[in-house]
């Protein structure tokens, strides 16, 4: 079957987090199973597009409320992707450094309006279209209702919700900028009296997806407003867990690392890289390396970590080393900690795409303590590189971590308090004296099979039902 991805973000064309790692996984993994899976998403502005070289293969004209945007969609022309992948241009509005900016709402409508002139007009249309977040929420019910895209209403569209904190909400006021529909169906736009792209998704999508089990029942009574209608659509929902690539995520081959390394050679290996990191961030290597790699929010309990690590890093037995940014009131907490704990603490603020993978291989723990977390990537990679989870039991987390306590291999913490968080990390200190049981369970972990095998063929599978509804 042919399968069209449509999303904001896709590694390694364009990432902010766990959104691009999926959409450019997935659908190799599809390829894989002998479908034509292929990726849609803006043209930006960055590195990837700067260096790699494109073709033309759709131009073409539309309204964005009275004003004509042109745009062209390319298609990257070398195949390092495994996945076909295209590119939509509209340069004022989409050609930028950043991902995402202050006028999305007119950015991304312009985006998923171009994506569906260029496919309706097809000779042959494609079996499924896969919308991924917010950005791209509008597509189903445009594909439903609107006029000029009647030829979409009978291409079944899934909707996978990455995270439901962001909804990407705009006013009514805005609405003359969708194309042309039955005004009696602005209900579908509408949730508490603003157009929310998300609800519209939830209610028009012929199949609501989320990234794990455990999140799609937790949504149901923590949604940021949208529980009820969650609740209401439940028979369409489904919770699939997210895998990752274990082509990218390989300390094999891994490019990245100082030292690549196998189950047989971890312990090596691991202590390359940890002591690799440890010499540039003026950390001292004998001691357990604690790492956190993630966006400085709310949601990933960014607030808490200060809290966390000054209680932690009293006794001097342990390092910790960040990577992230966000909420700059944390940053700076980071500032006087680095101070406080010279050589015990380490905080690199920004994003770095080789550094998270060396942190991954060098780190012992990995830090996890999400308020909620859909799924979260971070602590599968974690697995794949012999470093020990200690998380938040929620979301994703509760899916794929199992305590050591319950014949399991990480630490899992019932709340996320800087006390309960700290009490997790004084068990894992502890774990990590037992030289021989902390080996043997870094090998054991590597084995765990997160890979996209199993839930491609779900999504598979649920494609399969809907084709047939078609
Ligand atoms: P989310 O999508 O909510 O941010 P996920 O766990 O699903 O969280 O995915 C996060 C992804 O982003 C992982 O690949 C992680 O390694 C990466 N990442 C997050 N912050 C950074 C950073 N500052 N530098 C490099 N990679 C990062």
């Amino acid at each position: 079957m042919t399968i069209y991805h449509i999303s904001a973000e896709c590694f390694p064309v364009a990432k902010v987090g766990g959104l691009a790692d999926v959409v450019g996984a997935l659908p190799k993994y599809q390829n894989n199973l002998g479908h034509q899976s292929c990726v849609i998403m803006p043209f930006y502005d960055n590195k990837f597009t700067q260096n790699n070289t494109f073709e033309s293969v759709f131009t073409a004209t539309f309204l964005l409320g009275n004003e004509k945007v042109n745009f062209r969609v390319f298609k990257l022309k070398n195949k390092s992707l495994d996945f076909n992948i295209f590119l939509v241009d509209i340069p004022e509005l989409l050609f930028t450094n950043n991902i995402y900016s202050n006028d999305d709402t007119n950015r991304f409508i312009a985006f998923q309006i171009a994506v569906l002139q260029w496919i309706s007009q097809m000779e042959v249309l494609p079996d499924i279209i896969h919308c991924h977040d917010h950005h791209v929420g509008l597509m189903p019910f445009m594909m439903s209702h609107a006029d000029q895209f009647k030829s979409l209403k009978r291409v079944p569209s899934v909707f996978t919700i990455h995270n439901a904190q962001y909804q990407g909400q705009f006013s009514h006021s805005k609405e003359n900028l969708i194309p042309e529909f039955d005004k009696n169906l602005t209900g579908l736009l509408d949730w508490d009296e603003q157009i929310n792209p998300l609800a519209t998704a939830i209610k028009c999508a012929w199949r609501v997806t989320t990234v794990s089990p455990s999140y799609m029942n937790e949504l149901m009574y923590n949604a940021k407003g949208l529980e009820s209608l969650l609740s209401s659509e439940r028979n369409k929902c489904i919770g699939i867990l997210n895998g990752i690539d274990d082509v990218v995520w390989n300390p094999k081959t891994d490019g990245f690392l100082i030292k690549n390394y196998s189950k047989k050679t971890v312990i090596s290996g691991k202590k390359a890289n940890k002591q690799w990191l440890c010499k540039t961030f003026g950390l001292d290597e004998k001691l357990p390396l604690y790492i956190f790699i993630g966006r400085l929010v709310y949601e990933k309990g960014a607030d808490l970590l200060s809290e966390i690590f000054d209680i932690s890093l009293q006794d001097t037995q342990k390092s910790i080393l960040l990577l992230g940014s966000g909420d700059q009131k944390v940053e700076r907490g980071f500032e006087q900690l680095k101070e406080k704990y010279a050589g015990y603490f380490n905080a690199f603020i920004g994003y770095d795409e080789r550094l998270s993978h060396i942190m991954y291989a060098g780190g012992d723990f990995l830090l996890m303590p999400s308020r909620i977390e859909p799924c979260g990537l971070n602590q599968m990679y974690s697995l794949r590189y012999g470093t020990i989870p200690i998380v938040h039991k929620v979301g994703g987390l509760k899916d794929t971590v199992t305590d050591i306590n319950d014949h399991g291999f990480g630490f899992c913490h019932e709340g996320v308090s800087a006390i309960e968080v700290s009490k997790a990390i004084s068990r894992a200190n502890a774990f990590y004296a037992r030289v021989e049981d902390f080996r043997k369970t870094l090998k054991r972990i590597m084995d765990i099979d997160h890979s996209w095998q199993y839930s491609a063929k779900q999504y598979i599978r649920l494609y399969n039902e809907l084709i047939k509804l078609k």
